[in-house]
């Protein structure tokens, strides 16, 4: 991370890579100073948020994602984490565990904001309209285009 970018708010690093689709996500955490690593974790676990001070990044957190997990699942599983490391970094302690369901143990109000969030990284509404405007207009299309599974694609839109 240099200087320029640790000025730069959650939400402006964020912006900064929804210049086009797909997301690169891994790029968002690694720019808020989080490192991210595929790990082995128990079944039924998509992924971690931890205190890292050996091998974190500049903020001396981690994300974790479950290895086995299919790539858009992974994809999803870090946005979730980058969200909580946003929304609710006071509340992670050393270490929070989201299992399969995105349940980490937080309030579901907290989960569903780290959903929301998640969502809205990897499907900015900027993207799905120039992507509708440039006749990619159905939801296996557009999920294809944002790397996102069609499931969640269909979420995001019903409140776009
Ligand atoms: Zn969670």
């Amino acid at each position: 991370m240099n200087s320029n970018s640790q000025k730069l708010t959650p939400g402006q690093v964020i912006l900064r890579h929804q210049a086009k689709a797909p997301v690169d996500v891994t790029s968002i955490a690694n720019e808020l100073g989080i490192n991210v690593w595929e790990m082995v974790l128990p079944e039924g676990i998509s992924g971690k948020i931890f205190k890292d001070p050996l091998n974190g990044g500049e903020s001396g957190y981690s994300i974790g994602v479950n290895k086995s997990e299919w790539y858009l699942r992974k994809r999803f599983t870090l946005a979730h984490e980058i969200a909580h490391f946003i929304l609710h970094r006071d509340q992670i302690g050393d270490e929070l565990t989201d299992d399969a369901m995105y349940r980490s143990g937080l309030p579901t109000r907290e989960e569903a904001q780290a959903n929301r969030l998640a969502a809205d990284i990897l499907m900015p509404a900027h993207l799905i309209l120039r992507l509708k405007a440039s006749g990619c207009d159905s939801p296996s299309k557009m999920a294809d285009a944002l790397q996102v599974s069609e499931e969640a694609m269909k979420i995001r839109l019903s409140y776009l």
